[in-house]
């Protein structure tokens, strides 16, 4: 830590923002990660979002272009 650096309350901003999804857990994982704007001092906070996962819409797209085709 940098020298004759006053005592402080530290700001922190978000620095950066990690997600993924916990397959195991069945929710999304998203790992915050803050910065203090004073000092290099850095904290890391994990949350769990239970959100379903997303459906994959391509079967429904596939379906379409078939009836389509189906026409002629
Ligand atoms: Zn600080």
């Amino acid at each position: 830590m940098a020298e004759g650096l006053r005592p402080h309350h530290h700001c922190c901003f978000i620095y950066d923002i990690k997600r993924h999804y916990n397959h195991k857990k069945h929710c999304v994982i998203k790992k915050v990660t803050y910065k203090c704007m004073m000092c290099d001092y850095m904290t890391h906070e994990i949350y769990e979002c239970y959100e379903p996962p997303p459906k994959p819409k391509t079967k429904a797209l596939e379906r379409n272009k078939r009836k389509y085709s189906n026409r002629d």
